[in-house]
């Protein structure tokens, strides 16, 4: 090794030790006879000292260095002096002071300073920098970090799995379509010309098939590949825990999964707090209802509140005719929003949140702002249309105190529901009422199994084609497919969907029913699943499983907004990667080899 010691390692009591050190040099300080030298490496930074008096030869490497050089240090450990040690560091009791410095390799000026987080965070950096540079972005401490955690979660889940008898079973990249509702990204084969391998979603089929070959507790770190427009932080590759048991209940896989989740937090991350334990449950309808979306963050109240039976009794002519058409009236309390001394400003506010409502359908947003003192008033156009008595049957509906703005929400159940999900996280940023040191778990169950696509005329699968219905919604299959609920169950976790399963349909005759619904023919169902179907004539245990999204768990753990923080090297907003290039163009003779012709758009040819 060319080190005896890490960068982070080094106490008081190795004083008197000669030890060789190397790694980076984070920072360096030239005060004429006496270089000072901070060495970097992953797990930590340690002072080396480097007087010319001494060493004549070490004083000349130090004065050559530059930052991000790699060098090594071999030296005598001794505690720093009474009054210079650095309590911010680890090792701040020592330095080293250099007896030969080797330079190993030299470093330009890097693009931008990865050895100051706290300036980085100060000034910003551009992303495509950061991703250009991926490599010098990594060696920066937050990102150092988020990749231990992440390799310690991991593991954690790893060891945790193995002794409850689990195995962890690889299954293919190169494979056939598999359907979570995405496009696929396809392969061409050049020993069969003219046809593709797809990349798995998710390894759904393939654990299904491992419970049929008796494997009964599987487990998978398993890349999923899904080729859709990257809104938001999708990523094209990502990586999912999926799991798959047979012989249990929903019950049981939601029991295992919160029990595992918990215990990861507790031994990960023991800092952060778990909002409610056991994990609360919620279903799907009251999710909708209540937060207009079915991964609520619930680290807040801000429900909204169905007032339609009052409102529709207002002299609110909008509020009668909407309740009178079957459209709900709904108020959000937001707590305090109100409690400033300028009418002015409250009508500002309520400006730009009815703004941001529109972005989510809303005609137009009423709010009533309610004073501070018992004698005041009511401030907000609508607060005419209710009477007194009306007014204080809605503040207590709402549970509203002096100094809240409540905002009044109504149009087609749809809508209420989006304006709802929009209003909900900026009104909890604006006031600060979401404590990014806690994680607010809960399980939303009872999905529907259809969700309508207006566009194609068909019933989509709200998880996937293989979840079971509930055994008493089976019938309803035949007669309401969309009354008929699914015994899905997906983990949410502040307004994040972290995990997703059901229990799955394990008979084919049930399996076949699935396909007309979602408008596929049973030829081309056979031709897509016909292995699957065929499987389950074999004899095929009950199974359930879920899939955990692990760059959103990290992201969470590691308290990062954005899963690119906790994924080495993601793909940017367009899925390149532009350190390395990709994707990039093939060359003639590859494309000949795989019997493809690329035929551009025509807006792109030149
Ligand atoms: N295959 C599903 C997914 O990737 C999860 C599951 O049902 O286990 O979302």
């Amino acid at each position: 090794m060319l080190k005896s010691h890490t960068c982070g390692e080094l106490r008081a009591d190795h004083a008197g030790q000669t030890v060789t050190l190397a790694g980076w040099v984070n920072r360096r300080r030239d005060q004429g006879g006496i270089i000072f030298i901070d060495l970097r490496d992953r797990w930590g930074i340690t002072q080396v000292v480097v007087d010319r008096n001494v060493n004549m030869q070490a004083h000349d490497s130090a004065d050559r260095a530059r930052n991000e050089y790699v060098i090594q240090v071999t030296g005598l450990v001794q505690r720093r002096p009474a009054g210079t040690e650095n309590n911010d560091l680890p090792t701040g009791s020592i330095d080293v002071a250099a007896a030969s410095i080797r330079i190993l390799s030299a470093a330009k000026t890097p693009p931008f300073y990865m050895n100051d987080d706290a300036r980085i965070e100060q000034e910003g950096l551009d992303e495509s920098v950061r991703m250009k540079h991926r490599y010098l972005d990594l060696r920066r401490q937050r990102m150092t970090r988020n990749l231990v955690l992440r390799h310690r979660a991991i593991k954690f889940i790893r060891d945790a799995l193995d002794s409850q008898g689990f195995i962890e079973v690889e299954t293919p990249i190169l494979f056939k379509t598999t359907p979570e509702g995405a496009r696929d990204f396809l392969v061409p084969s050049r020993l069969q010309p003219g046809k593709f391998y797809a990349l798995p979603q998710s390894p759904q089929q393939l654990k299904q098939l491992l419970m049929v070959a008796g494997v009964e507790k599987y487990f998978q770190i398993a890349r999923c590949f899904r080729d859709e427009d990257l809104r938001g932080q999708r990523q094209p590759e990502f990586t999912q825990l999926d799991m798959e048991l047979s012989f249990v209940e929903r019950e049981d896989v939601m029991q295992l999964n919160e029990r595992l989740m918990t215990a990861l937090v507790e031994a990960v991350t023991p800092e952060k707090t778990i909002l409610q334990k056991p994990f609360p449950r919620m279903l799907y309808k009251d999710a909708m209802e209540l937060y207009g979306c079915d991964k609520p963050d619930i680290r807040y109240d801000l429900r909204a509140i169905d007032i339609s039976e009052l409102a529709g009794k207002s002299g609110f002519r909008v509020f009668v005719e909407n309740v009178a058409a079957g459209k709900p009236v709904k108020v959000i309390r937001a707590p305090g929003l109100a409690a400033i001394d300028s009418k002015t400003r409250i009508k500002q506010i309520a400006a730009e949140l009815e703004e941001l409502a529109k972005t989510a359908g809303a005609k137009g947003l009423a709010w009533m702002a309610l004073p501070l003192e018992e004698a005041g008033e009511v401030q907000g156009p609508i607060g005419k249309f209710f009477t007194v008595e009306q007014k204080l049957a809605l503040f207590e509906q709402a549970g509203a105190e002096p100094g809240d703005m409540l905002l009044f929400i109504s149009d087609k159940r749809d809508i209420v529901w989006a304006v709802t999900d929009t209003l909900r996280p900026h009104l909890a940023k604006q006031l600060n009422l979401a404590d990014p040191n806690v994680l607010a778990f809960l399980w939303v169950i009872d999905f529907p199994m259809f969700l309508w696509d207006e566009e194609n005329q068909r019933w989509d699968p709200s998880q996937h084609l293989f979840t079971m219905p509930m055994p008493e919604d089976i019938p309803l299959l035949e007669t309401d497919p969309g009354a008929a609920r699914g015994s899905q169950y997906d983990m949410v976790c502040n307004g994040f969907e972290v995990a997703g399963g059901s229990i799955r349909i394990y008979d084919r005759a049930l399996q076949e029913k699935i396909f007309p619904l979602i408008g596929q023919t049973m030829e081309r169902a056979k031709d897509q699943f016909g292995h699957i179907l065929e499987a389950f004539e074999y004899g095929v245990p009950p199974h359930g499983g879920i899939a955990w999204g692990i760059d959103r768990v990290v992201a969470l753990l590691a308290g990062e907004p954005n899963i690119r923080e906790v994924i080495a090297f993601p793909k940017t907003q367009t899925g390149s990667d532009i350190m390395a290039g990709a994707p990039s163009e093939a060359e003639a003779k590859q494309l000949a080899e795989l019997f493809v012709q690329v035929v551009l758009p025509e807006e792109t040819q030149a």
